[in-house]
């Protein structure tokens, strides 16, 4: 009640806002047609309220779409728009003309000085809507373009150079994902700073509830190790004896872990392998003996081998826990995953960190390299990143909740241009599947024979599949659309408005195309409007013999000539779309060396062509007439659900697709007590009666059984939404941090110097802070040894050995280490720059007494030696600096991967997940972040190091 309330409130502000623009459209409707795209700019600069810049941009784009489209804006599509520009998700159902209505926005955008991104479901999608406006854009001087996946980096560049772009919503999170990844912003093809761009996302409860299921990830190559390691790994872990058992405990003794002998054992439950103190000490053996290990005490304990104890464990898991034609199958010398849950196999699909590279090793087929995420986005949180955010679909009211708390924006329900007619029949239900798909059967038959168009929406491939069998056995020609190839589909789902059509589609099969009563013959319609006046054009030109006089030495031949004739002789109205530009070059470059005889013979072809094409159409526009009738007669097109979806919205979107545009048409949904998920409510008292008073052939209309059906759908779409939540929240906790990064990647971008800047500010402040907390309990060992140290130079003055010398030197390294906390390695290298004599020289001399005076006195060494490196050398430094960062981060998200992995466990100890993963996740990050300028210096003392052996 108040969500209608409050709705009507905002339609009647739109309202009035219509009437403004109503009086500024009369009063522009003298203006010329290449006179508005300088009235638009005139507004655009003007100082005028936005407001008024608005309406007024409103009514001069309903102009321009009257004259370059043939389409006047609907009142409802001007208050669509007005919902977009108010940054909220407009619900106007199929065939109200969102595509348009779109263009009132981005219009509204262009003065307002934003760009607009507009994301539509699929590329073919974004392709259509962007040539179908764009010569309206062009009119209003927009400029616009369509992004796919398959463009260049350049090309993607100079579209979203534009006012607007259409693509996918994927697509655009993929580049912004790929943008942060380059090291330079002249590489990057989004715009830089989306503080001026907006989003209009076409079918929003698709695209932003949907697909939103899922993150977007890039995953690029690991640091991969030669297929001869994982061989050389698995035939080490071949030489490993496996327990009879797990370690269990000691009955005799509670505190006491009995371990069989051997070196591992095997989890079958968790999938995992472990290896025991037997087995750490059998495999140190192995390594040191194969060179894999150093040699050194407890070498395979250090961190920086553990890794190699994961390859191990991968080796092991991949002998004895996964298993050929069971967890996968070899096909094409490939290992393809068998689906748990389905048993399906899944293609494409691999096992992380270095599994699946171990499972091939054992098989002996090609090692594929190893992957890692290198970059992560979800939707939802990619959809942050802009200005605005708006949308549009037949169906958003359901989720009007999940809007407004995950993306902040209310949803507006417009009303539909004309009155809606369609009649919602009652689910028909049935107690079992049979009866349910036999009644179906003959309601579609029924509708077929008396030429109504039947629509039958199914929810899953399988069922498409079953339905299309049946209806061959009853001779029924039909569709089946279940492919992803989304033109091909749309061209179908254009035509399932002839007469008596059958189209057996899954629910979001073909989605975004109109179904037209009577069929689809917009396309023609356009070559009527823009061909056929290009031909004319072309008629003209000859007449007048303009030419062009940069061409004028080109001539035709004989040869081309009669080709031309005899094309044009044969073209059909479909090739004239492709083959027109052809014939205008010919005429604009070379008809001037035409004879007069053969000019006068080529506008009487075309001219011929040009009747030949336009009688097509009429005829085609006169069948049209007819089938619309007929359709219309027969009750207009006919909606089957096949089954009652999970999600009652996408029951609605289905429903969705008869009725447009104030037609007839009728919408059924069949139900059975088999369905798979409504199986539960077998148990219900409901069904316990129907089953005792009802034939089971017939169907029942019980509103009992609606609304138990509705109940559990809500249940679902609840638990779906409950699902996308805690992704979303999850995924936003790594937002945070994924903004601060891109930041500090920005800066290196965009400065050649960070790194230096790093090093310096970030060691020498060290350095600084040092100084105040030296005194501190935690340097008290600092302090010790630097006195015992100085004791020991100062007694030594006059005999000093090598040993002593040594010994002062490991103090010194000691201290370096302890106070900077930078590994020991480059501990040493820094001693080798400050030049270690003079630290001793110093010491003597009393210009170092104390702690104190020993880090200023390192502090201007340091500072000289940094001010000693050119700018060429920190430049290149950058660089490194830059492959650091990135790692990083992959290092990053893996591990906040792995967190995500164990940390519902903590559940079980009565925390919350989600706090503990945002703590755990803060803290990781900013250890990086605190560390990085150590990190930084370490690689740059490596560097330094190499550089100076050179
Ligand atoms: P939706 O996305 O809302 O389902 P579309 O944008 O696909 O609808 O448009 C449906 C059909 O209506 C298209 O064929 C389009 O050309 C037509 N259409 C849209 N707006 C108008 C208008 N103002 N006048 C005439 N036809 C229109
Ligand atoms: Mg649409």
């Amino acid at each position: 009640m108040l969500r209608k309330y409050l709705n009507d409130k905002v339609l009647k502000q739109y309202r009035k806002n219509q009437e403004q623009i109503n009086y500024f459209y009369t009063s522009f409707k003298d203006i010329a047609l290449e006179d508005i795209k300088n009235k638009i700019l005139e507004i655009k600069e003007s100082k005028e309220y936005s407001k008024v810049k608005i309406n007024k941009t409103i009514a001069l784009a309903k102009l321009a779409s009257e004259k370059v489209l043939k389409m006047s804006y609907y009142d409802v599509q001007i208050m669509g728009g007005l919902t977009l520009i108010d940054g909220k998700i407009a619900q106007m159902k199929t065939g109200e003309g969102k595509t348009l209505m779109c263009s009132v926005a981005i219009a509204a955008n262009y003065v307002l000085g934003q760009k607009t991104h507009v994301a539509t479901a699929n590329e073919y999608l974004a392709h259509r809507d962007q040539q179908t406006l764009s010569p309206l854009f062009d009119c209003l001087g927009i400029s616009s373009a369509f992004n796919g996946s398959q463009m260049s980096p350049s090309a993607k560049k100079q579209a979203y150079a534009c006012d607007v772009v259409y693509s996918t919503a994927q697509e655009m999170g993929f580049d912004y994902l790929r943008d942060n990844l380059l090291k330079t912003f002249e590489e990057r093809v989004q715009p830089l700073d989306f503080s001026n761009v907006c989003i209009i996302i076409d079918e929003a409860d698709f695209i932003l509830i949907d697909e939103a299921r899922t993150p977007l990830i890039i995953s690029g190559l690991a640091n991969s190790m030669s297929p001869d390691f994982y061989h050389q790994i698995r035939s080490i872990a071949q030489q490993l004896q496996k327990m009879s058992g797990a370690p269990e405990k000691s009955k005799v003794n509670l505190n006491e872990y009995i371990i069989p002998e051997g070196d591992f054992w095997i989890d079958e439950q968790r999938k995992e392998a472990h290896i025991s103190e037997q087995g750490y000490i059998t495999l140190e053996k192995i390594m040191l003996n194969q060179k894999i290990i150093q040699n050194d005490n407890n070498e395979l304990y250090d961190s920086k081998n553990l890794w190699l104890l994961n390859e191990i464990t991968n080796a092991l898991k991949a002998e004895h826990l996964y298993l050929k034609d069971k967890q996968y199958v070899i096909d094409n010398n490939e290992i393809v995953i068998v689906d748990e849950n389905t048993g399906r196999l899944s293609p494409g699909r691999s096992w992380s960190e270095g599994l699946h590279q171990a499972i091939e090793a054992k098989e002996n087929i090609n090692i594929n390299p190893l992957t890692a995420t290198v970059g992560k986005v979800s939707i939802q949180n990619y959809c942050k990143n802009y200005a605005k955010l708006s949308g549009m679909t037949g169906t958003a009211m359901e989720s009007a909740i999940e809007f407004e708390q995950i993306y902040n924006t209310a949803v507006v329900d417009i009303p539909t241009n004309k009155p809606m007619i369609r009649q919602d029949k009652p689910d028909l239900v049935f107690l079992n599947q049979e009866a349910k798909y036999n009644h179906m059967l003959e309601v579609i038959k029924e509708k077929h024979e008396k030429d109504q168009p039947v629509l039958i929406g199914t929810t899953s491939v399988y069922e498409s599949e079953y339905i299309s069998q049946l209806l061959k056995k009853i001779n029924i020609q039909h569709h089946v659309l279940n492919a992803r190839n989304h033109e091909y589909e749309a061209q179908i789902i254009a035509q399932a408005g002839l007469p008596g059509a059958v189209t057996v589609s899954t629910s979001m099969a073909g989605r975004g195309t109109d179904i037209i009563l009577g069929g689809n013959i917009e396309k023609f319609e356009m070559i009527k409007f823009t061909q056929i006046s290009k031909l004319q054009d072309m008629i003209a030109r000859l007449k007048s013999g303009e030419i062009n006089l940069e061409h004028s030495d080109a001539i035709i031949s004989e040869e081309e000539f009669s080709t031309l004739l005899s094309q044009l002789q044969s073209i059909s109205m479909i090739e004239i779309e492709k083959v027109i530009h052809h014939y205008e070059t010919v005429v604009e470059t070379k008809a001037h060396s035409l004879s007069e005889e053969n000019k006068n013979l080529l506008i009487s072809k075309i001219n011929e062509t040009m009747m030949r094409i336009q009688a097509d159409i009429e005829k085609l526009e006169h069948d049209y007439r007819i089938n619309k009738e007929r359709v219309l007669q027969a009750g207009g097109l006919c909606v089957i659900g096949a089954s009652r979806n999970e999600s009652r919205r996408i029951d609605d979107q289905l429903r969705g697709r008869a009725g447009r545009q104030g037609d007839v048409g009728e919408s059924i949904f069949f139900v059975s007590f088999d369905d798979y998920w409504l199986q539960s409510l077998k148990a219900s008292p409901v069904f316990m009666l129907l089953q005792k008073n009802v034939d089971s052939s017939q169907s029942i209309s019980s509103g009992m059984v609606s609304r138990s059906i509705e109940k559990a759908q809500r249940g679902i779409d609840g638990l779906f939404f409950e699902g996308r939540k805690s992704m979303y929240q999850y995924d936003s906790v790594l937002d945070e941090s994924r903004r601060a990064f891109f930041k500090l990647r920005d800066e290196f971008a965009q400065d050649k110097l960070k790194t230096k800047k790093i090093v310096l500010t970030g060691i020498l402040s060290r350095l600084e802070n040092l100084k105040d907390s030296i005194y501190l309990e935690t340097t008290y060992q600092n302090g010790k040894l630097l006195s015992e140290m100085m004791d020991a130079i100062t007694s030594n003055v006059k005999t000093e050995t090598e040993e002593s010398k040594d010994i002062k030197r490991q103090h010194l390294i000691d201290i370096l280490e302890n106070l900077l906390s930078i590994d020991r390695v480059n501990c040493i290298k820094v001693m080798s720059i400050l030049e270690i004599h003079q630290i001793f020289d110093a010491i003597k001399s009393q210009k170092i007494q104390d702690e104190i005076s020993l880090l200023n006195f390192m502090k201007d060494a340091l500072n000289q030696f940094f001010s000693s490196i050119t700018d060429e050398l920190w430049m290149w430094l950058n660089e490194q600096g830059f492959d650091l960062l990135d790692a990083e981060w992959i290092y990053y998200l893996e591990l906040t991967e792995e967190i995500r992995k164990w940390i519902g466990f903590t559940q079980l100890s009565q925390k919350n997940p989600l706090y503990e993963y945002k703590k755990e996740c803060f803290n990781i990050f900013e250890s990086i972040i605190n560390n990085f300028d150590i990190n930084v210096f370490n690689k740059f003392m490596n560097i330094f190091n190499i550089e100076r052996n050179h």
